[in-house]
């Protein structure tokens, strides 16, 4: 329908339930709010919205269509982005322009985390040259910057450089900062004590279950030398729930519970992302659960496995 017919049909409510087209933001519908009426939830390719008929006016439906045209074309572009290789996504860094409706801001901090993520076999030295000269430049957000620095950091092997990161005690990290240092830090492959304990701590946490989660896939991917603590946190704090949680829990002890020798790179994914098939966005790989390592013959070491893990 058109913008004034749905208008004339919120205003004869006093609160109404709209949904929009996500494709074309045109209105589809207009329903009389109620409450304990079932409207159910849009669907995907719907958005809905409950609406107090007072607050509406034209513009605030023009404005409603125009966000989902502009967050459908910023979506288009971030797939094509995204689908790109390597060398082009870099060009992109490295050229700084981003048009609207794209913004330095936030994308760059997005291709930064797609090149770490899914790319990150493509840093090689000459590109890591490159990378390494945007830094702290105004090509980049200031958290790009930061986050590229680290990632460059990890592939550098500079273990220390990325401990004294983590252990500065002026550093409060908001959690996508303190995620990102974590796998940076077991990218280098760090066995560090006081990190483990650390990440045991956090695991043991009252609170959100996803920082304890991003633990114990950090101790995972650091492995044994996360034994035995690491296991007794994780067997203590981390239960039963949904059968995703009690693999993941389990593959987790079974990977801090054997030999770092029987592990090797999944192949389904880079260092435990994958890039979905359609869209934008990276995923956890559901092969390693982002661990990014698979058991090399879990046949061979399955009686190691089940003494430590029991
Ligand atoms: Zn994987």
């Amino acid at each position: 329908m058109t913008i004034d017919e749905a208008l004339t049909k919120i205003k004869q409510k006093d609160r109404c339930w709209v949904i929009w087209d996500s494709d074309t933001g045109e209105v589809l519908s207009v329903d009389r709010f109620e409450r304990n009426n079932s409207l159910g939830s849009p669907n995907r390719c719907q958005i809905g919205r409950l609406l107090t008929s007072a607050n509406i006016s034209r513009t605030v439906l023009e404005l409603q269509e125009r966000d989902i045209l502009r967050a459908n074309l910023r979506g288009r572009i971030l797939t094509e982005w995204y689908e790109a290789p390597f060398e082009n996504v870099l060009l992109l860094l490295e050229r700084g322009q981003y048009e609207e409706p794209m913004q330095k801001d936030f994308d760059s901090d997005y291709l930064v985390d797609h090149l770490w993520k899914v790319h990150r076999d493509d840093w090689q030295p000459v590109a890591r040259v490159r990378l390494s000269t945007l830094i702290a430049t105004d090509l980049l957000s200031p958290s790009a910057s930061q986050h590229l620095g680290w990632c460059l950091h990890a592939l550098d092997g500079r273990e220390a450089d990325l401990l004294a990161l983590w252990r500065n005690p002026a550093s409060t990290y908001p959690y996508n900062d303190t995620w990102h240092l974590m796998e940076c830090l077991a990218h280098t492959g760090t066995k560090d004590a006081g990190l483990i304990n650390d990440l045991v701590r956090m695991i043991g946490q009252d609170g959100l279950f996803e920082p304890r989660r991003i633990a114990v896939r950090t101790l995972a991917q650091i492995g044994h030398a996360a034994w035995p603590e690491a296991a007794a946190a994780i067997r203590s704090n981390i239960r039963d729930g949904e059968p995703w949680i009690t693999a993941f829990r389990d593959r987790a002890l079974e990977r801090i519970g054997s030999p770092d020798e029987e592990w090797t790179r999944c192949s389904h994914c880079c260092f435990g992302y994958i890039h979905p098939q359609k869209g934008h966005g990276v995923a956890e790989c559901p092969a390693c659960f982002g661990i990014g390592v698979t058991r090399i013959d879990s046949r061979r070491h399955s009686s190691f496995a089940n003494e430590n893990i029991s």
